[in-house]
């Protein structure tokens, strides 16, 4: 049974711009072991359909007017909140870009570990503690027996992150969220946390939503990916054929001004323009604006994520072309 399927998710916010949907209308499924990559920019809806999955909508107030979240196929959309609380930490763990903001700075990291275990599995302290420093271990921080008695501040940025990756951990959920999970390390300190969740994914066997706008980290991690635009999907594919031969001019885009070794010295593309206020969503296909490829249709008509072969869906009037056209 598939672990994850959101199904036609709206999210709506009440703002002094009006109503806002930041989600439209979102599709997405993730199986035990498989890593689903959420592609897009800031205020694309990529957090939002995130934080409705842990019930996290709060700030400001969101709301669900349509869709279904199935987690091991029941709706928990449909729970109760005792049920819902249950869910979220234990089989759903998420991890956030900001480690030394999620992180108690009072706390030991060691304590802090602990605690999940003492409340959760009722271990005694010592027990728990036991179990921390294993965990510390785990996700490779060196000396761990050493350092379970150090505070946040006490650890670098992608120490600290790899502490958050063991919270996540702890309860062994079937499935983690992390948005955004590197943006904030450099970037050889990057590629390591993002090995090593990949590393754990698969030794646990657990989905993994890995949701960021820089399509360079994930290339070697997602089994699949989405790209939102605009609270919508705009693309999903397998990770290599989109690479390959992406569906979507947005895409596209997005491929072409990741920095390549091969193209050193050349000056880097950058997609025009910016992402739309969602207040004030351009009609007709979102993205007409700033597409290379925009014909009339674009402004007046909705693309559809239609099907373009291969499990594939693009969100493109002219997706035939856009295909073609990279291939040649
Ligand atoms: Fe560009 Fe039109 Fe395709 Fe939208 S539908 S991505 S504007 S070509
Ligand atoms: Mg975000």
């Amino acid at each position: 049974m598939t672990l994850l399927e959101v199904r036609d998710l709206h999210v709506d916010f009440k703002t002094r711009d009006g109503l806002v949907k930041a989600v439209n209308g979102v599709n997405y499924s993730v199986e035990a072991g498989e890593t689903l990559a959420v592609l897009g920019e800031s205020g694309s809806g990529k957090s939002v359909t995130a934080q409705a999955i842990m019930g996290i909508l709060d700030m400001p107030p969101g709301r669900i007017p349509q869709g279904e979240i199935l987690f091991h196929g029941n709706d928990m959309l449909a729970m109760s909140k005792e049920e819902r609380r249950k869910i979220r930490g234990a089989k759903i763990a998420m991890i956030f870009q900001d480690a030394l903001s999620s992180l108690n700075p009072v706390l030991t990291v060691g304590y802090q570990l602990a605690e999940m275990f003492r409340v959760h599995q009722g271990l005694r302290r010592k027990e728990a503690k036991a179990k921390a420093v294993e965990l510390m271990e785990r996700v490779k921080i060196p000396a761990a027996k050493a350092r379970v008695n150090d505070y946040p501040h006490q650890f670098s940025g992608g120490m600290r992150q790899r502490i958050m990756i063991a919270m996540a951990l702890a309860l062994e959920p079937d499935l983690i969220i992390a948005d955004e999970p590197t943006t904030a390390l450099d970037v050889t300190v990057q590629a390591q946390v993002m090995e090593l969740l990949a590393d754990l994914q698969r030794e646990y066997n657990m989905g993994l939503i890995l949701i960021t706008h820089d399509l360079g980290v994930v290339a070697d991690v997602a089994d699949k990916i989405a790209v939102m635009y605009a609270g919508r999907i705009v693309e999903t594919a397998p990770v290599k054929e989109l690479y390959r031969t992406p569906a979507h001019p947005y895409t596209k885009g997005l491929l072409d001004s990741i920095p390549r070794l091969d193209r050193k010295g050349q000056e880097l593309y950058a997609i025009k323009g910016l992402p739309p206020n969602m207040a004030t969503v351009p009609g007709g296909c979102a993205f007409h604006p700033r597409c290379p490829a925009a014909r009339d249709v674009c402004r007046t008509e909705l693309p559809p994520l239609a099907e373009v072969g291969d499990g594939r869906g693009s969100a493109c009037h002219f997706w035939k072309e856009t295909i073609d056209d990279r291939a040649a």
